[in-house]
């Protein structure tokens, strides 16, 4: 495993489309252990591969209940509304409230290229939303509402 370099709002890349995961294979994996090192070292609760400078449609988070790998994630679900405050290790220094589902089902694969389902709530629903966007090239600065 080795650590991989954030790359910081400004980077062309954190704004462009990433491309979805076809290979399920070796590099993939060490892909998604880069990035969860990567997660954990910077105190991150979740990472998209763009953060990293890959465009691949891969996803790890960690809100303090365990590692979620999600390859390929697409919102099936989404019910209800919160607003919460959002960081981004790509956007240091900025804190602000964004309005989110209050809880969301993703559809995905697992880094083996299983089908899987992850839903989330509160938190979790925020974390998944987030790191999807920036699937999307999307970051979380530009749905500040209100900003701390
Ligand atoms: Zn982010």
């Amino acid at each position: 495993m080795a650590l991989r370099t954030i790359r910081k709002k400004g980077d062309e890349i954190l704004y462009k489309k990433s491309k979805e995961v076809v290979n399920f294979d070796k590099r993939l994996s060490e892909l998604l252990d880069d990035m969860y090192e990567t997660m954990k070292q910077a105190d991150g609760v979740g990472l998209a591969a763009p953060q990293v400078g890959i465009l691949k449609r891969c996803v790890v988070i960690d809100i303090g209940d365990g590692k979620i790998e999600l390859v390929n994630p697409v919102i099936i679900k989404s019910e209800g509304e919160q607003v919460g405050q959002e960081g981004c290790l790509s956007v240091p220094d900025v804190w602000g409230d964004v309005k989110r589902p209050k809880k969301v089902t993703v559809s995905a694969f697992d880094r083996n290229g299983k089908k899987i389902e992850q839903t989330g709530e509160d938190l979790l629903a925020v974390a998944l939303c987030h790191e999807i966007d920036h699937l999307n090239g999307e970051l979380f600065d530009d749905k500040i509402i209100k900003q701390d």
